[in-house]
């Protein structure tokens, strides 16, 4: 299939469908299990969830309504555990986080990446351990610092010289010596199977190697006693499918490496190779094997280290996507259907770019099944629309649902559990919807149903 890179450059973007030839799949009712989750089947004709049929689902809480599958969460921890014995995997929280997920995370015995004060006290409050927890950001306040430093976070990622002095500062008011690794800008930038290599990085976030700023953070770091410098770090981009661009941030981060230890005598002992791994959102996007990018990264840094002569560091990858997303779909209940005559037809649902901004954002690519019932009519070309007042308002743009298709019909969306609710808004004055977690026939919810009452809390 054949991509291009969302020319806007956000960090988050991603990748935009090409216009796909109108083709109907053969069965609309199948659940390929790439991308939908992986207790899902259909039992009864409607779409089951960890044992737990969609309608009751609908019925008990509402809709629109994320579910996630606890067990598909959950193995998908164990893998990236098990496929990098030896060094550390953190999930990245601002995929998806919530208490619940937080507990799932610690009890699978994975590290936590957060990126604010909010994220930090969501793990703090079901007791996460702070040592398996790493601070991240471009702009943390004096607050934020504080409050990671005060908790005992495990390792800060240093992201421009001001957080070098506050911190320094703040490790002495408290008493503490905290273990920092710098964002490095290695001047890749990789999208699915595609990477770019720069010279120069254009963006906010990291200290640029090429420029100096990263050996100059370094400098700074190392002459603080306060503070423990302990390794690198990049995040190169995200949905990549292929190492080829970690290959290239291992190696430049390696020179850095060698620089340190030539300059400063000090030989760090870790290295963070961030996050990014891809998932399948539509039938035919690649997908990547767990193991393959454990071997294959270990394998680079460990020949990246051989040629400059250092000793192998500790490796941590930060997955957030690649956990969160499967295991998660949104349930709607479908509205409006309008056909728009020779074109396709607009099939309106009771939620949209407030629960599921990634298509609208950046053009992403989703899918979506007749959930309530199977269905053996014939395809129609659709659009799934929401109810705000945007026409950009898509949750999938391109799919084929079935002519019987009517509403109060429940439609599910495939692959929406990581940057969905965390990106969710209260647009048009919607209330977020619930989280429901199922499990062994069980479901309970884990974040509950905004209230007219939300939406007006704290307003004079
Ligand atoms: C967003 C982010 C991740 C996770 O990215 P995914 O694409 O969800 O895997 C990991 N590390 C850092 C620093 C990030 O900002």
């Amino acid at each position: 299939m054949s991509r291009f890179v969302h020319p806007a450059g956000d960090r988050h973007a991603e990748i935009l469908p090409e216009d796909r030839p109108p083709q109907a799949p053969a069965d609309l009712n199948t659940l390929d299990p790439t991308i939908w989750p992986r207790t899902s089947s259909r039992a009864d004709g409607s779409i089951t969830i960890g044992g737990v049929d969609v309608r009751d689902l609908a019925e008990q809480y509402g809709t629109p309504l994320y579910v996630v599958d606890e067990e598909d969460f959950r193995s998908r921890c164990r893998e990236y555990r098990s496929a990098f014995e030896g060094g550390e995997v953190h999930y990245a929280g601002k995929a998806f986080l919530c208490r619940e997920a937080a507990r799932w995370v610690m009890q699978e015995g994975l590290g936590l990446d957060v990126c604010s004060a909010g994220e930090l006290a969501v793990a703090l409050s079901v007791g996460f351990p702070p040592e398996r927890i790493t601070m991240h950001g471009n702009n943390k306040s004096p607050a934020e610092l504080e409050r990671a430093v005060q908790a005992g976070v495990g390792h800060i990622v240093v992201d421009s010289y001001e957080e070098i002095a506050r911190l320094g500062f703040l490790a002495e008011r408290h008493g503490v010596r905290p273990k920092v690794l710098i964002r490095v800008t290695v001047g890749v930038e990789a999208h699915t199977h595609e990477f770019i290599a720069t010279a120069h990085d254009d963006q906010k976030f990291g200290l640029s190697l090429s420029s100096g700023a990263a050996a100059e953070a370094a400098r700074r770091i190392l002459a603080l006693p306060q503070l423990e410098l302990v390794g690198l770090h990049s995040h190169i981009g995200s949905q990549i499918t292929d190492t080829a661009g970690f290959e290239v941030a291992a190696t430049r981060l390696a020179k850095l490496m060698v620089q340190i230890q030539q300059e400063h005598g000090v030989v760090l002992p870790e290295l963070d190779l961030g996050g990014g791994y891809g998932v399948a959102y539509v039938e035919g996007d690649e997908t990547l094997d767990v193991k393959e990018i454990a071997d294959s990264l270990r394998e680079i840094v460990a020949r990246v280290a051989q040629a400059a002569h250092l000793p192998v560091p500790r490796l941590t990858v930060e997955p957030g996507r690649s956990i969160a997303a499967i295991a998660g779909v949104t349930l709607y209940e479908v509205g409006t259907i309008k056909d728009v005559e020779g074109l396709r037809t607009y099939v309106s649902v009771d939620g949209g770019m407030s629960d599921n901004v990634r298509t609208a954002l950046y053009g992403a690519d989703y899918t979506a099944r007749l959930a309530s019932r199977a269905s053996d009519a014939a395809p129609m070309l659709s659009r799934l629309v929401g109810k705000h007042c945007e026409s950009g308002d898509m949750v999938v743009r391109d799919l084929w649902l079935p002519q019987d298709l009517a509403p109060g019909d429940l439609v599910a969306v495939a692959g929406t559990g990581a940057y969905c609710r965390s990106l969710a808004s209260n647009y048009n004055y919607l209330p977020k919807p619930a989280v429901v977690a199922v499990a062994g026939g069980a479901s309970r919810v884990i974040v509950q149903r905004e209230t007219e009452d939300d939406l007006l809390r704290g307003q004079l």
